[in-house]
C-alpha cells in the first residue's frame, strides 16, 4: 500500500450480528406502521420528530459518546452497522442524523460543560436537529474565505452575514456554524476563523429556503442580522477553528451514507433483471455489486480508524471521492442495462421511479461534503503530491 495510506482490513465483530438483527426488526416494525415506504424514492418525509425519538429511546443516537452524556459507549463498528441500515432502508433519519455524525463529537471536544450536559444527552434521546454553517456566498470550498463576522460585545458576539447551502436549517433547533472573528494574518489565511454554536431560535437569525430540482426542500440561505450569541457558545479556541473545522470534515466524510444516497436504485436493477439476467446483466450487476462491496470494506476499515481514535482525513477523502463517484454513475449504469426491459415487465415500473429520483439528486452528490477536486486535493497533499 502506498506509504502514508492504511486501510486495514476490518471484520464486524459479532455483537454486530445481533445489533443489526435489532435493527432489521425495528425497522421492520416501522415499516409495517406505515413510517416510511423502503421503496418509494426519496423516503418518506425526511424530517420525523416521532421516529427520531424512537430511535434515541433504542439507544441507536449517540452510540459512542459517554454515558455521562447520555451516550451508550459502544464502538464506532456497531454506530457504522446502525447508519448502514437506516441508509439502505431508505429510513427517516435526517432530523438526528448529522448531530449524531458530527455536531456532537465537536461538541463533546470543544463545547464548555455545561452545554455538554444540557445538549447532549437531548441529542441521544432524538430531540434535536443540528445544520452546519459553513458555506457562504462566496466561500464553499475556500471555508477559510467565510466573511460572516462576529463582533466581540458585552457578554457575547454580534453576528451578521449570511451563509448558504444549508441544509436542515429550516428545522434545526441548533447550528455549528464558523464565523470571522479577527481578519486572516499574512502569514497564515486560516487564522481569525471561531466556531460557534448557534440557537436557531435566536432573534436576528433568519432561514429563507433554496429548493432543489428533486422538488425537495433540503436546504437554506441562513442570514444572521446583529444576532445575539452568548460567550459560552464559543467552540474551542478563538480565531482558531480552522483546526476543528478540519476534523469535523473528517466526520462528515467518512460514513456508509456518502456511497448509498441512490443505492435504492441497485435491488430495483436486480428485481427488475430478474432472477436469470442475460449475460450482459449478470456481469453488470456482478461489477456493481463487486465495486459496492470494495467500498464498503475501505469505508468499514475507516470506521475502524475511528475506533482506534485516529483521524482518518486522507482515507476518508478517498471513500467519499470514490463513494460519490460510485453512486452517481449507478443511475446510468441501471438504465442501460434495464435498457431491453419491455416498459410492462415486471418491476420496471418501480425501476423507473427509482431511476428518475436518482438522476435529479444525482449531481449534488460530488459537491456535498467536498467536492470532488477538493478531496482530490487532499489526497494529494496527504500522499506528499503537493
Ligand atoms: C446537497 C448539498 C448540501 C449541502 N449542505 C451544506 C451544509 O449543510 N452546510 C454547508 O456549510 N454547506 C453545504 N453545502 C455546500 C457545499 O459544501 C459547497 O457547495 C461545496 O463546498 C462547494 O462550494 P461552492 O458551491 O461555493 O463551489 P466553489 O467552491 O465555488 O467551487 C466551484 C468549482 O470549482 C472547483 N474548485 C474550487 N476550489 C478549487 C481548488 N482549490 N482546486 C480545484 N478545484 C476547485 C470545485 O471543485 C467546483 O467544481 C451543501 C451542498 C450540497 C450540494
Amino acid at each position: 500500500m502506498t506509504p502514508g495510506l492504511h486501510f486495514d482490513p476490518i471484520r464486524l465483530p459479532p455483537q454486530c450480528d445481533a445489533l443489526r438483527a435489532q435493527v432489521r426488526a425495528f425497522l421492520a416494525e416501522e415499516i409495517a406502521a406505515g413510517t416510511f415506504d423502503p421503496h418509494r424514492p426519496g423516503g418518506a418525509e425526511l424530517y420525523n420528530r416521532a421516529f427520531s425519538r424512537r430511535v434515541g429511546a433504542k439507544g441507536w443516537i449517540g452510540m459512542t459518546w459517554p454515558k455521562r452524556y447520555g451516550g451508550h459507549e459502544r464502538s464506532h463498528l456497531e454506530r457504522y452497522v446502525v447508519t448502514e441500515e437506516f441508509r439502505a432502508a431508505n429510513a427517516p433519519a435526517h432530523l438526528h442524523f448529522v448531530a449524531d455524525r458530527q455536531s456532537g463529537p465537536i461538541l463533546l471536544k470543544y463545547a464548555a460543560e455545561h452545554v455538554k450536559k444540557d445538549i447532549l444527552p437531548r441529542i441521544c434521546r432524538g430531540e434535536l436537529c443540528f445544520c452546519i454553517g459553513m458555506s457562504e456566498p462566496g466561500s464553499g470550498s475556500d471555508l477559510f474565505a467565510a466573511k460572516t463576522k462576529a463582533t466581540k460585545v458585552d457578554g457575547g458576539w454580534r453576528v451578521n452575514g449570511s451563509k448558504v447551502w444549508t441544509t436542515s436549517a429550516h428545522v434545526a433547533d441548533y447550528m455549528l456554524a464558523l464565523f470571522r472573528t479577527s481578519p486572516r494574518t499574512e502569514d497564515n489565511r486560516r487564522h481569525g476563523l471561531t466556531q460557534f454554536l448557534v440557537d436557531m431560535k435566536t432573534p436576528g437569525v433568519i432561514v429563507n429556503p433554496v429548493y432543489q430540482m428533486s422538488g425537495t426542500r433540503g436546504f437554506n440561505e441562513v442570514v444572521f442580522d446583529d444576532a445575539f450569541v452568548p460567550d459560552d457558545h464559543v467552540l474551542g479556541e478563538i480565531d482558531g477553528a480552522w483546526k476543528q473545522a478540519t476534523s469535523e470534515l473528517a466526520y462528515e466524510r467518512s460514513g456508509p451514507e456518502r456511497f448509498l444516497d441512490t443505492f435504492q436504485v441497485l435491488p430495483a436493477l436486480i428485481r427488475a433483471l430478474g432472477p436469470q439476467p442475460d449475460v450482459r446483466g449478470a456481469e453488470g450487476l456482478g461489477r456493481l455489486v463487486a465495486q459496492l462491496h470494495a467500498l464498503r470494506r475501505m469505508s468499514l476499515s475507516v470506521a475502524g480508524m475511528l475506533q482506534a481514535g485516529k483521524e482518518p482525513v486522507v482515507e476518508g477523502s478517498i471513500v467519499k471521492d470514490l463513494g460519490t463517484i460510485w453512486e452517481q454513475k449507478l443511475p446510468a449504469r441501471a438504465r442501460e442495462l434495464a435498457a431491453f426491459l419491455e416498459p410492462e415487465a415486471a418491476n420496471r415500473a418501480t425501476l423507473d421511479e427509482q431511476l428518475a429520483f436518482a438522476t435529479v439528486i444525482a449531481p449534488k452528490l460530488t459537491i456535498q461534503g467536498g467536492t470532488t477536486e477538493i478531496l482530490r486535493g487532499i489526497i494529494a497533499r496527504g500522499l506528499g503530491l503537493r
